[in-house]
């Protein structure tokens, strides 16, 4: 066991898995939680349900050993089942490559199991109901209140890493030497906001519509997806604005609800038989990106995970991203091990430009998923897509290096991805991808990445 003390600041699915892999590594883990115990009463998770776990997310918690339990309580989804509002349902899969898909799982379930397996180890201690006030982030030492008594105590360590999520604490006081540090910091929210419903289970058990599948509604300006949960239910997500004479803020009756669910989504109706009921219980979220540097402050104070960059959902890429984080520094560490300084600044470095392209790429899907799916050229372009991943071993789509190549960072995935995309939906244009000679096709995509060092 290591004499040094971490301590980490918020147990959420970043820093429980951190905490996992320090105490593996032999440090002494201070694990600090702003909120109760889930396991042991239930607390509001404060955000969607269920998340869609990729391979980046499967990678790091293969480094902890505990991917094959998690993949038992996934649901595998295959592909998008589109639901246009004029014509049929169809179905498009997220790869050519059958062994391909995205993992639904219930952040609950995963924060728990995550909290389970860090709490076995005797390095490991976790403080629940202690919230971070601040952090005096030269000298690694931070205030918490007990959430229960009041009570303000100061815990020091080596180092503090704060996983606090999007309104984190820890970069609240690294906000605090704005200038000292050059803090660079950015917020954008989305005019949209989201808010979750549900499609319960089938009488008799199973599910009502398409299992393996993430399902979308889209209607231009706003839209309804649908993840399956194990219990046969699906957790219903309306990302919708905020504003404007259909916004949440003018949807404020239940005729108003029901008149609008009956012209926009009158197929998805019979399938959520509670959900006037649940329109008014459940809360608005909003939905916006952070970006901000340095992460790090003087060797002592780091953050990652949504502290760092906060993204909107729509690629299904926030946590992962989070867990990649873990296990790009669990490298990084690997190899300078025992310089805090030079790890954090070697991990920031390799991260920024990574987190900002994965937080544009997520914007640009939300106007993808919104207002393109159902379009007749985006259509034929997947159509291609998946003609070539079935039939070239070498050819990835963005979507596809995005979400099933980690060994691609983000930011080269987002630049040749873009690239790609913009000659296939030319060449898609007028016309179709039968017509097209797909060896000349890839051709072109090769010359193409030769530009880049596609590796
Ligand atoms: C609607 C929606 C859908 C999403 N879907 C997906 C998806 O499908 N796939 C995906 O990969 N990502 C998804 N995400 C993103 C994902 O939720 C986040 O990226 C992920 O939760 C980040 O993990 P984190 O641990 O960094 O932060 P969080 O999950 O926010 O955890 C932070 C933890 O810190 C605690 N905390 C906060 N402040 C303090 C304090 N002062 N002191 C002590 N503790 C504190 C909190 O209570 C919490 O436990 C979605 C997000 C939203 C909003």
């Amino acid at each position: 066991m290591k004499d040094e003390k971490i301590i980490i600041v918020g147990a959420g699915l970043c820093g429980t898995l951190l905490g996992l892999r320090l105490a593996q590594r032999g440090y002494k883990v201070d694990l600090h939680e702003r909120r109760g115990d889930m396991r042991l009463q239930h607390v509001d998770a404060g955000r969607s349900i269920n998340l869609a776990l990729s391979d980046r997310g499967l990678n790091a918690l293969d480094k902890v050993g505990i991917k094959e339990q998690i993949l038992n309580v996934c649901i595998p989804m295959k592909g998008r089942m589109i639901h246009p509002a004029e014509e049929d349902s169809f179905y498009s899969p997220y790869s050519g490559r059958e062994k391909d898909h995205i993992n639904s799982v219930s952040r609950e379930g995963l924060n728990m199991a995550l909290l389970d397996t860090a709490d076995a180890f005797d390095n490991v201690k976790i403080f629940f109901n202690s919230k971070c006030e601040s952090v005096d982030i030269e000298n690694a030492r931070a205030t918490f209140r007990n959430m229960k008594t009041g009570e303000l105590y100061e815990e020091s360590g080596s180092i503090v890493i704060g996983t606090d999520g999007a309104g984190s604490a820890v970069r609240q006081s690294m906000m605090g030497k704005t200038t000292e540090l050059l803090f660079n910091y950015s917020q954008n929210f989305l005019r949209h906001g989201y808010k979750e419903l549900t499609i319960p289970p089938a009488e008799g058990g199973g599910w009502r519509i398409e299992k393996n599948a993430l399902h979308i509604w889209p209607r231009g300006s706003f839209m309804i997806i649908a993840l399956p949960n194990l219990d046969g239910s699906f957790t219903v997500t309306m990302f919708h604005p905020f504003k404007g004479p259909n916004g949440f803020d003018n949807l404020d009756s239940k005729e108003k609800v029901k008149a609008f669910f009956e012209k926009e989504f009158p197929t998805l109706i019979p399938y959520m038989p509670n959900y006037l009921e649940e329109y008014f219980e459940n809360p608005v979220g909003t939905l916006g990106t952070i970006k901000c540097y340095p992460w790090q402050a003087y060797g002592k104070t780091l953050i990652m995970g949504d502290a760092s960059h906060a993204i909107v959902p729509f690629y299904g890429q926030g946590m992962n991203a989070s867990f990649e984080d873990v296990a790009v520094f669990d490298d990084v560490l690997e190899k300078h091990e025992g310089d805090w300084g030079k790890v954090f600044s070697v991990f920031q470095d390799m991260r920024a430009e990574n987190t900002n392209a994965i937080a544009d790429l997520a914007i640009d899907n939300f106007y993808e998923m919104r207002d393109k799916v159902d379009d007749p050229d985006f259509i034929r372009k997947r159509k291609l897509e998946m003609q070539l991943e079935q039939n070239y071993q070498n050819y990835y789509s963005k979507y596809s290096l995005v979400t099933f190549r980690p060994d691609f960072p983000y930011a080269k995935a987002m630049k040749i991805g873009r690239k790609q995309d913009e000659l296939l939906l030319d060449l898609c244009t007028d016309h179709e991808p039968e017509d097209l000679n797909q060896d000349e096709v890839m051709e072109k995509i090769l010359d193409l990445r030769n530009t880049f060092n596609y590796g």
